[in-house]
């Protein structure tokens, strides 16, 4: 990458990103600066998607509220977010009554500006916070939307597929539909960003990988549509990456029955990367998710966040800004995810070689000398080779001895070149 994943985000923090359009196109544009693989692709409005239809266009060049001196009391130029999503276009004026009831607000929070949207029915409206909406005096108002609807304009997405040696998928998602937000939207496509460049970087890729930046439910629906059959039968774990960027925490989100591969890994990995982590079921569902589990769709995808939507004070407000995420915060969740991609490549069923125990002193794999370190790494090699009975794959395997499957790896290396154990012919 040309910078670092806050830097990213700080670079894709002023875009306008909606459903569709030219800010979707823009911030793809970025990301296809930093991922060479990234496709992008167009789909017309007016398609027929499964039960939905691709909308218009949206495009929009300014938004405001001006008081009769002139003066901007609400600006889109200072923040996207004072308007809500696919407005249709105004220029009206009017009293302070009449202004209020356009004008959305958080009143539990009063000091954000509320993140709207009115994607499916036809609204004009804008967006402050509760304090300065009640600071306003007395007035005639003059507000004014200068967006546009583009009939045969179209849906942007962009994917990445990474061959392996196989066609059998790992699969990550992640949305680009919401404007200047940072942990509920930016997080998501840079630490991709960086996790593609570590996936081309792997010396040995078993799996093929399929990244996808779309606008969320829309177009995770239309990706469906034109992906279904060949992800159904070749996607073997899947994550729906959102909110990655804060430090506070780590979540698990299952997917709708928490029994594929995909939860049993995200488990396995969070359990030891962060002990405290929250849990959540499917009923806490809330990005595509919602879509890639839907029953018929069913491909086996889980989530892990840092504080997940919904479940943190800044969410869908203009707090969620570039104070919300930090390098640090984008970093953890990277290391959770490089590990994800690690233990998938290295997730076989393990057969020992031997009958009872092997000798490992013969092999120089037994220390000549006892260390702690090395002790403990011996005693994980031996338990590795108790449980490599052939009906465990590594997530089972690190579960029943308590090790995490980075600290197996490596042991898995050296036991395989001394030909201790072999990958049976169960695949996952
Ligand atoms: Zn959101």
């Amino acid at each position: 990458m040309t910078k670092s994943m806050y830097e990213l985000a700080k670079e894709l923090f002023p875009i306008c990103r909606s459903l569709t359009g030219e800010g979707n196109r823009q911030t793809l544009r970025i990301l296809q600066r930093e991922i060479p693989e990234l496709n992008i692709h167009e789909v017309p409005s007016g398609t027929d998607v499964f039960d939905w239809t691709i909308p218009a266009e949206w495009n929009i060049e300014d938004a405001y509220v001006e008081n009769e001196a002139g003066v901007r009391v609400i600006d889109f130029k200072k923040t996207n977010l004072s308007v809500v999503g696919y407005s249709y276009p105004m220029d009206e004026w009017m009293e302070l009554d009449e202004l209020k009831k356009i004008v959305f607000t958080l009143e539990e929070q009063p000091d954000v500006i509320p993140y709207v949207t009115s994607y499916y029915n036809p609204r004009s409206g804008f967006c402050m916070s509760y304090n300065e909406l009640n600071k306003l005096p007395q007035g005639r108002y003059h507000a004014v939307i200068k967006s546009k609807f583009i009939e045969d304009g179209s849906l942007t997405y962009g994917d990445v597929i990474i061959p392996g040696e196989t066609e059998d998928e790992i699969f990550f998602s992640t949305y680009i539909c919401h404007p200047s937000m940072c942990n509920d939207q930016l997080s998501g496509p840079v630490m991709l960003a960086a996790l593609i460049e570590y996936i081309r970087g792997l010396k040995h890729r078993h799996y093929t990988y399929r990244i996808t930046f779309a606008p969320e439910t829309i177009g995770a629906i239309a990706y469906l549509s034109e992906n279904l059959q060949h992800m159904k039968a070749h996607v073997k774990a899947g994550y729906n990456v959102a909110c990655v960027g804060d430090d506070r925490t780590y979540t698990y989100l299952a997917s709708r029955y928490g029994n594929t591969l995909a939860d049993k890994l995200a488990v396995n990995v969070l359990k030891f990367h962060y002990p405290g982590f929250k849990s959540c079921d499917f009923m806490k569902r809330g990005s595509d998710e919602r879509q890639y589990c839907a029953p018929g769709v069913d491909i086996p995808l889980a989530s892990i966040a840092r504080s997940k939507f919904h479940d943190y004070p800044e969410y869908h407000t203009s707090a969620d800004n570039l104070d919300c995420i930090s390098q640090k915060g984008l970093e953890g969740a990277l290391d959770v995810y490089k590990q994800i991609v690690d233990a998938m490549e290295y997730n076989w069923y393990y057969q020992v070689t031997t009958i009872c125990e092997p000798r490992l002193g013969k092999r120089g794999l037994y220390p000549t000398v006892s260390k702690k370190g090395v002790y403990d790494e011996i005693q994980s090699m031996i338990n590795l080779i108790a449980y490599a009975d052939g009906t465990n794959d590594l997530i089972d395997i690190s579960n029943i001895i308590d090790v995490p499957i980075k600290e197996l790896i490596p042991i898995v290396e050296k036991l395989e070149e001394n030909g201790l154990i072999k990958r049976t012919s169960t695949n996952i």
